[in-house]
C-alpha cells in the first residue's frame, strides 16, 4: 500500500481521489482553502468526460443536474450564421460518440465529486509552501508549519503549480496576451438569443462572445467575453479592474443579442488567460503533475477540466496496475500515455484562439470550412479513452 498525497481539491484532484476511492492505496487530499466553494459559473463536459463519470461514480448525478445542448452556432457579428455543428439534435452526438454533451454547473459537479470521495479524505488550510522530494519519499511542507511524508505526491495544484517546481526547473505559467469577462444569466432574460438551447460563438476581428446553456432545463447561460490583449499582464492577480464602457464599445454594431449578452456580464473584472510553458518531464523522483499544474491552457476547446480527468483516471489506473512494481514504471508509463495528448490540446486551444478572432477577409472562409466539418478536425478530442 503507497500512500498518496494530493495537492489541490480542484477537478484533477477531486476526480483523481474519485477514481482511488476503493484502491488498496491510502489516498488524502490537501487543499489550501479553507472551503471548497467552485469559482466560476459553467462547465462545458463533452464525451471524452462524460464516458468517466461512471467510473468517477458521478454519472447520474450529472445526468440529473445538466441540459443536452442542441447544437454549436458559429455566427459573425450581424449574427448570420458562419457554422453549425449538431449535439443533442437528431441525437447526433450521443450517436457519434457513444456519450453525451453537457452544460453544467461547475458547483454541482464539485460537489458530486465530493459525494462520491467522502469530504473525510480532504484535509483543508493545508497549503504546500515547499516539497522535498528525495529518492523515496517526498515531504510536504505547510503555510501553518506542518508537515507530512507521502510515498507519492500529485500534483493537482493547478496552473500556478507548487509542485511542479519540484518536476521543472524552468516550466511557468506564461501569459498568453489575452484575457476574458465572465457572466451568468437567467436563459428566460435573454430574449434575443436565436437558439438559447445551444452554445453560440459569436466571432469578430480579435474578439468574440460565448454563451452556453447550462443546468437542467437549459435554465441559464453562461457568457465568456474573450479578447486579444493587453499585450503584457504585469499584476500577481489573475484578475484586474476593468472600465466597462470601454469593453462595451468594441461590441457596437453587433447583433443586438450580443448588446444582450454583454449587460449579463461583470465588464468590471478582467481575468488574465495563461498556459503552462512545456515540460521535458511531467515527473520527477516522488512528484507527478495532473491538470493545470501539468498542461494549463487556454479554454477553447473546454477541455480544461476534462482533460484533468483523464489524466487522473489514466494515473489511478495505473497506480493500481499491480504488473507494473516500481514507482519509475508507473510514472514512466503515465507519462507515456498522457503527455503528448495533453500539449496537443494546449496546442490546439490556442490555436482555436486565434481561428475565432480572425478579421474579415478570405482566411475566415477557409476556416468557416473547418468549423463547418468539426467532426473531421476535432474528433480526435471527443473519441478518446484512457487505454491503460
Ligand atoms: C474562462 C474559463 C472557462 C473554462 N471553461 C472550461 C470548460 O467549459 N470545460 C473545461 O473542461 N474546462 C474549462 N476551463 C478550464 C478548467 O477550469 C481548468 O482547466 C481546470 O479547473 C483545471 O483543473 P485542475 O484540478 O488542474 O486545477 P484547479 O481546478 O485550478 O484546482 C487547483 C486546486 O489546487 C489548489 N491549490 C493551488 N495551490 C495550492 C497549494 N500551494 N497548496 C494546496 N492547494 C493548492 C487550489 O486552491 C485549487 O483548489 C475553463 C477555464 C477558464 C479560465
Amino acid at each position: 500500500m503507497a500512500r498518496i498525497a494530493v495537492v489541490g481539491a480542484g477537478m484533477g484532484g477531486l476526480a483523481f481521489a474519485c477514481a482511488m476511492r476503493a484502491s488498496q492505496h491510502e489516498v488524502t487530499v490537501y487543499e489550501q482553502a479553507n472551503e471548497l466553494a467552485e469559482l466560476g459559473a459553467g462547465i462545458s463536459l463533452w464525451a471524452n468526460g462524460t464516458r468517466l463519470f461512471e467510473e468517477m461514480g458521478i454519472a447520474s448525478r450529472m445526468a440529473a443536474c445538466s441540459c443536452e445542448t442542441e447544437a454549436v452556432f458559429f455566427r459573425n457579428e450581424d449574427g448570420s450564421v458562419a457554422a453549425t455543428q449538431l449535439l443533442a439534435r437528431n441525437n447526433w452526438y450521443r450517436n457519434k460518440y457513444g456519450y453525451p454533451y453537457y452544460g453544467a454547473f461547475r458547483t454541482d459537479l464539485q460537489t458530486a465529486l465530493l459525494d462520491a470521495i467522502g469530504k473525510e479524505k480532504i484535509r483543508l488550510n493545508k497549503q504546500l509552501i515547499q516539497l522535498d522530494n528525495a529518492e523515496n519519499e517526498a515531504t510536504l511542507y505547510w503555510a501553518d508549519g506542518t508537515s507530512d511524508t507521502a510515498d507519492l505526491v500529485v500534483g493537482a495544484d493547478g496552473i500556478k503549480s507548487v509542485v511542479r517546481s519540484a518536476v521543472s526547473d524552468s516550466a511557468r505559467a506564461v501569459f498568453t496576451g489575452n484575457s476574458a469577462f465572465r457572466g451568468l444569466a437567467k436563459t428566460a432574460d435573454l430574449n434575443l438569443l436565436p437558439e438559447p438551447n445551444s452554445f453560440t460563438d459569436w466571432m469578430g476581428d480579435g474578439q468574440h462572445v460565448l454563451n452556453f446553456p447550462v443546468g437542467k432545463d437549459f435554465e441559464y447561460q453562461t457568457i465568456v467575453v474573450f479578447m486579444d490583449g493587453p499585450e503584457t499582464w504585469q499584476h500577481e492577480s489573475w484578475r484586474v479592474p476593468a472600465e466597462p464602457s470601454a469593453i462595451r464599445d468594441k461590441f457596437t454594431g453587433w447583433h443586438p443579442a450580443v448588446g444582450q449578452l454583454l449587460a449579463q456580464v461583470n465588464l468590471r473584472e478582467r481575468w488574465g488567460m495563461f498556459q503552462v510553458s512545456p515540460m521535458s518531464s511531467w515527473y520527477r523522483g516522488r512528484a507527478v503533475l495532473i491538470g493545470d499544474a501539468a498542461h494549463g491552457m487556454m479554454p477553447h476547446h473546454g477541455q480544461g477540466a476534462i482533460s484533468s480527468f483523464e489524466d487522473a483516471i489514466t494515473l489511478a489506473h495505473i497506480m493500481n496496475n499491480a504488473s507494473l512494481a516500481t514507482f519509475d514504471e508507473k510514472l514512466a508509463c503515465y507519462q507515456r500515455e498522457r503527455k503528448s495528448r495533453g500539449e496537443r490540446i494546449q496546442l490546439s486551444s490556442r490555436r482555436v484562439n486565434d481561428c475565432l478572432h480572425l478579421p474579415p477577409g478570405p482566411e475566415r472562409e477557409q476556416r468557416n470550412a473547418v468549423l463547418n466539418n468539426l467532426e473531421q478536425h476535432y474528433s480526435w478530442l471527443h473519441c478518446y479513452a484512457p487505454g491503460v
